[in-house]
């Protein structure tokens, strides 16, 4: 498997990058399970495991990614990518060193934190709620304008509403097989999938790459306004099996 960072081949005895030095763990794909040490397949479904970006809190601070990971004594519940809840949980926002800047272009989205499982994406990962409200909001979005391209790392299993809020200049969004859920409808993107958003621009289609069939993709939960906005052109289903390209006219 390749880095999904820098698509440098994996070390597969230490699933280290070589050249971007990136740090993968074993994840199974259909449950999101971590296996123990040295089991080969998951205990649970009993499919075969994918390594899965795993990021430290430093490293996620300092490339602007905010996470919620809440916890209680000793117990670490589901943990979202964005999210604005502080009880109880830790909140990568509020650390010293978080940037405040989507760190370029093409943003990976690590599905572990320090080993433990990422379950999904909820609100917008490179903002906290109120930088959309009032005089602020201006300039939070044009901090999200320059990202092109979003992968998803494989292990996530759930886009919630406002995943991609005010990523106006997405043009790739890049989804695992992991995928089971897409509750994301890309509404604050496309609106009525005609009118130029607020700034005067017309937003480009947005290609979503899915690594899996398109048999796959129909056991993803998906929401009404998705299919209308594949209909209108606004959403390109792209689907990729092993880095191949099975099947991609966009259309269901
Ligand atoms: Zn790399
Ligand atoms: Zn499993």
């Amino acid at each position: 498997m390749k880095c999904e960072i820098c698509r440098a081949e994996l070390d597969p005895e230490t699933l280290r990058c070589g050249v971007c030095g990136a740090k993968y763990t074993l994840i199974c794909p259909d449950c999101g399970l971590v296996p123990g040490p040295g089991e080969t397949s998951c205990a649970q479904c009993g499919g075969s495991l994918l390594p899965g970006l795993d990021m430290t809190r430093a490293e996620m601070t300092a490339a602007g990614l905010k996470c919620f990971m809440p916890y209680s004594g000793d117990r670490v519940y589901k943990i979202y990518l964005g999210g604005n809840l502080d009880g109880g949980g830790h909140v990568f926002h509020n650390l010293p060193g978080y940037t405040h800047e989507p760190p370029q272009e093409r943003v990976v989205l690590p599905s572990l934190v320090e080993g433990h499982p990422i379950y999904g994406i909820w609100n917008e990962f490179f903002c906290v709620g109120d930088e959309f409200i009032g005089e602020q909001q201006a300039a939070a979005y044009a901090r999200m304008m320059p990202i092109r391209e979003i992968v998803v790392s494989e292990g996530i299993q759930e886009c919630f509403t406002y995943a991609f809020f005010g990523c106006a200049g997405l043009e790739v969004l890049d989804l695992p097989r992991s995928l089971k859920s897409m509750k994301n409808d890309f509404y604050d993107l496309f609106m009525d999938g005609k009118e130029p958003m607020g700034n005067g621009v017309k937003k480009c289609p947005i290609t979503l790459r899915y690594h899996g069939t398109e048999a796959d993709w129909r056991k993803v939960s998906v929401t009404s306004r998705f299919w209308e906005y594949v209909d209108l052109g606004c959403l390109r289903l792209e689907y990729q099996v092993n880095g191949d390209q099975v099947n991609g006219d966009g259309s269901r």
